[in-house]
């Protein structure tokens, strides 16, 4: 039997009483290591992460926790190889889909370390002015951020192992809030073995970070009224954690990110060709492709004008065609495999529930896999599907195929495109290509409150912008609706989910007492 993965709970590794479930490599097959978290004492490990962790980090000011974060962000650096190795192993990605997670982990921490030195020494946030209750000035009302005194419960999807951590954790900390993670079982060891550097370093307090693997059963039922919850995963499984008794009853903050169905949509008055069309085209080919379409913020549904239907589904299979895929150690391959059988599986299942609705335009489903046996690697090539009645193709704008999947739409007028767009009932990203200044800007605030992200390329950005489907910490990341109504990041936005507001009335001699 592969080894077991020992959870890092109450200030101490113990391993699961259970046998554990198998991780496996989805490329070769093999059995890599087990998690188990059977006979683990939640209630306990939680209670000593808020009174213990909770506290020491309390204890600290912000600048403190920003040394924190940049001493995590150095412990992980020093290991960065060997996180490249397991994501290759765990996850079948090649180098560049493997950096999205890891180097993306490592930057957003390090980002937040530099927002939080600039919060200084303080320990709590004043949130805006003072305000006069009364005609004489003397008693007035200011609002303050305190950190909560709870724990911050995070669960993970597979597909970001260590980015769905540090991205989450690197605010949480700054906060002076404990986290206990969770990781997809899938996915488990990299997060694991993060977790377990940072433990061995010791460079946070006891108590700061925990880490159960494998089943989230007893997580729930040990969470208390101040503790956080930030899940994400599917719209399924979110819908459970909304529903769960312990957090009706505590009220326990949550955050849901979950699925959804982001768009690509190309404005009116682009030739085929222009500079915009082809922003669009290299976009969704790289938004398929990239981490094999695994990627929540991908684009699913790709708008064109109806005249530019054609041209766009040759230019994007054209250069779909050119995908290698198989075995992530051979150089020559662009894109790995799906994370297991049961991720092919679903979505070999939502490819065909979807083609019930649509012509492929470009088939990747049974590709010449590159040193893979088929019969054993889990890796699809990219399929580019087409819905010339886009308002028919009902399953298109609800069903997620979460792999190497997009659908061409076409639209026939600005109004028509923007009721498409919408029809993902709330979105993480929409992306907007042309050349038009005016008509970005109208179609950008059209789409804002539907979703979480909208993400404007213009020839003149070509090189300077940051991807579709890449999550900045500067940028807010989640999306109403469907895609969990959740907010992450967005700077220093991302510290409210952690801190509690309360509004301290008195005189202004102590509230100048208290902001010191
Ligand atoms: P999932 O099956 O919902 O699992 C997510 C997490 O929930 C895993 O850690 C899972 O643990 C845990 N879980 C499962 N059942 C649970 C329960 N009853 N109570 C508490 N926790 C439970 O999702 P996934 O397959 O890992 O991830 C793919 C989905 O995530 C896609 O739909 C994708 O769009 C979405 N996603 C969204 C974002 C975003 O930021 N919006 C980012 C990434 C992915 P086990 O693994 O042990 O079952």
């Amino acid at each position: 039997m592969t080894e077991r993965l020992p959870n890092f709970v109450a200030g101490r590794w113990q391993a699961g009483s259970g046998a554990g479930t198998p991780l496996f490599d989805p490329v070769l097959g093999d059995e890599l290591v087990r998690v188990d978290a059977t006979g683990l004492a939640l209630p306990a490990a939680f209670a000593f992460a808020r009174e213990q962790g909770g506290a020491a980090l309390r204890a600290l000011t912000y600048a403190q926790r920003a040394a924190l974060l940049a001493a995590v962000g150095q412990v992980l650096q020093a290991h960065r190889d060997e996180y490249f190795a397991i994501a290759l192993a765990n996850s079948g990605t090649v180098k560049n889909d493997s950096a999205v997670d890891i180097d993306g982990g490592l930057f957003t921490l390090g980002h937040y370390a530099r927002l939080g030195a600039a919060l200084g020494e303080r320990r709590f946030l004043l949130d805006g002015e003072a305000a006069r209750l009364g005609k004489d000035p003397l008693f007035q009302s200011q609002h303050v951020q305190l950190p909560t005194q709870g724990l911050a419960l995070f669960i993970n999807a597979f597909n970001f192992p260590s980015w769905g951590l540090w991205e989450k954790a690197a605010p949480a900390l700054l906060s002076g809030v404990p986290v206990v993670v969770k990781p997809a079982t899938a996915t488990a060891w990299l997060t694991q073995r993060m977790v377990k550097d940072v433990v061995d370093a010791g460079v946070l307090p006891a108590g700061a970070l925990s880490i159960v693997c494998g089943s989230s059963a007893g997580l729930l039922d040990a969470l208390q009224p101040q503790d956080v919850l930030s899940f994400t995963g599917s719209a399924e499984t979110a819908a459970l954690i909304r529903s769960h008794r312990c957090v009706a009853q505590h009220s326990v903050r949550v955050n849901i990110e979950a699925d959804s169905l982001n768009s690509a949509l190309l404005l009116q008055g682009e030739a085929p060709g222009s500079a915009a069309f082809e922003l669009l085209v290299k976009e969704v080919v790289r938004e398929m492709t990239v981490k094999s379409g695994q990627k929540c913020t991908a684009i699913r549904r790709v708008f064109v004008p109806a005249a530019l239907y054609a041209p766009a589904a040759e230019a994007i299979a054209a250069r779909l065609a050119k995908t290698t895929v198989g075995n992530p150690r051979n150089e020559t391959v662009r894109m790995g495999a799906l994370v297991n059988r049961a991720q092919f599986d679903a979505v070999r299942e939502g490819l065909a529930l979807l083609r019930t609705q649509a012509d492929v335009l470009h088939d990747g489903a049974t590709p010449t896999l590159v040193d893979a046996d088929p019969a054993v690697a889990c890796c699809t090539g990219p399929t580019l599907l087409g819905a010339k009645d886009a308002d028919a193709a009902g399953r298109i704008h609800d069903t997620e195929v979460f792999g190497p999947v997009a659908t061409l739409l076409p639209y026939r007028d600005a109004a028509h495109a923007l009721a498409l767009v919408r029809r993902g009932q709330g979105s993480l990203v929409a992306s907007l290509y042309g050349s038009d200044a005016g008509a970005l800007a109208a179609a950008a605030l059209e789409l804002a409150s539907s979703h979480g992200r909208v993400h404007v390329i213009s020839p003149d950005v070509a090189a300077l912008h940051t991807g579709h489907g890449n999550v900045m910490p500067q940028s807010l990341h989640g999306g109403p609706g469907r895609a969990g109504g959740g907010e992450e990041l967005g700077g220093l936005r991302a510290l409210n989910f952690y801190h509690r507001r309360s509004a301290v009335q008195a005189s202004t001699a102590v509230l100048a007492a208290l902001a010191g």
